[in-house]
């Protein structure tokens, strides 16, 4: 693998890195002026196909590819909408960006408006960023007098604006079509899918929905190439990804690691300092709540898409939580239900009704009055939600709940009633 330098955290401690004079001088918009001056959209669309970026929001799907699939023929007006709703618990590298570093995913916006033909933009920013709002409020100002946003960029005869929407707080509007909801006006409910985004999208128009870090890479690939950008990474998961760390760890934090180029162990022992002073590991979740958690046997497993997705979890959003064993598996399991209980949006019933079902039965083992019968019932309403909800939120409930009861299943025993003694 190449020598790694940070790609995307690279502007990250120079003076007043939000601004567009740090982000330029560090080679910020070069690649605006070359796509603009030299590349025509479909040559956007198979260079990011070609570099194999793919979604870093949590789904994982080829960018590229994504893009490829509006249409062009269509009378209909086309928009890029930035997933900025980083609700994932555990999950906070995009804010490194948005807070930041701004102008890299304002960069990002602009070419991927020109390579789908959109002229409008929105970026749905979830409102517990405060700090976020402001940044991004001042940077589209400072692009927009630079010439970067608004009529004829560049004297290239295209036109975009840039709209920043702040979300009201349900952890379902980071669901794509329910962002979608939310944006036009609606209570934030998902959609029956198909159709996709990609052609009954915003106002039912052609739409690109991307994370706010899938977005940040694609200055990157257009300055220098996909070539380039496959050194990083591996043949299927190519380029860096931001992780951001959190737990019991001593070194907590947003760190950039080329995917696959070491493990998960080696992440939370060597990167993150290891366990912090008195603490013992239980587990790690590597890729936010929704991700199954994997033993400390399970670490050993490299950080990319593939990898963990063969140990039974999600590389997902990059959130690495550290378990320790302050708490036992039923509490973790217990609060990760309370969670998916509260931000359940309601619309079909196994997840509506069945997520409080989790929840009581985990509060019933954690406070020592379950029995064997609840834990078996426990993961019969786990079976009963997974693969009959309307969008992922059930399932990823169901399935951290069952992940925890049977791979720490002794934490369960421990508090299980015993049957009372037949003399
Ligand atoms: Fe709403 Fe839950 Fe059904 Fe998703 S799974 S649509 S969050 S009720």
């Amino acid at each position: 693998m190449a020598e790694f330098e940070r790609i995307l955290l690279r502007d990250i401690g120079k003076p007043e890195s939000w601004s567009i004079k740090t982000y330029e001088k560090g080679g910020g918009y070069k690649a605006l002026k070359k796509a603009l001056s030299s590349y025509s959209s479909d040559d956007i669309i198979e260079m990011v196909k070609s570099s194999g970026l793919r979604g870093r929001g949590g789904a994982g799907f080829p960018t590229g590819v994504k893009w490829s699939f509006v249409p062009k023929d269509t009378d209909k007006p086309k928009y890029v909408v930035v997933n900025a709703d980083e609700g994932e618990p555990g999950t906070f590298k995009d804010r490194v960006i948005l807070e930041e570093e701004p102008h890299m995913l304002i960069e990002g916006i602009i070419l991927a408006a020109y390579a789908i033909g959109a002229h409008e933009a929105y970026i749905y920013l979830r409102k517990e960023y405060p700090l976020a709002k402001k940044r991004l409020l001042t940077a589209i100002e400072e692009a927009r007098k630079a010439g970067y946003i608004g009529k004829n960029i560049l004297d290239s005869g295209f036109d975009l604006e840039i709209y920043l929407y702040i979300g009201a707080g349900a952890y379902i509007c980071g669901e794509e079509t329910a962002l979608l909801e939310s944006l036009e006006g609606k209570r934030g409910h998902p959609r029956k899918r198909p159709p996709f985004p990609a052609t009954h999208g915003l106002y039912s128009c052609p739409t690109v929905v991307n994370n706010v870090e899938t977005l940040s890479n694609v200055p990157f690939i257009v300055l220098h190439g996909p070539t380039w950008y496959r050194q990083f990474g591996t043949e299927k998961s190519p380029g860096t990804k931001l992780f951001s760390c959190s737990g019991a760890v001593k070194r907590p934090g947003v760190y950039e690691i080329p995917l696959g180029s070491m493990t998960l162990k080696q992440l939370v022992f060597d990167v993150c300092g290891g366990m912090k002073e008195g603490h013992e590991l239980l587990g790690v979740i590597p890729g936010g709540i929704s991700a199954p958690v994997l033993t400390p046997e399970e670490l050993d497993v490299p950080l990319d898409y593939e990898s963990i997705a063969a140990k039974g979890s999600m590389l997902g959003s990059g959130g690495v939580i550290v378990l320790d064993k302050t708490f036992s598996a039923v509490t973790y399991a217990r609060r990760a239900a309370e969670f998916y209980a509260e931000e359940s949006c309601g619309k079909c019933t196994p997840c509506r009704e069945g997520t409080p079902w989790l929840v009581n039965l985990l509060r019933k083992i954690e406070s020592g009055e379950g029995t064997e019968e609840d834990y078996n019932l426990l993961l019969e309403v786990t079976h009963a939600i997974r693969g009959k909800t309307f969008c992922p939120l059930g399932d990823s409930a169901a399935c951290v709940v069952e992940n925890f009861a049977t791979k720490y299943r002794e934490d369960f025993e421990k508090l299980l009633k015993k049957p009372a003694a037949v003399s």
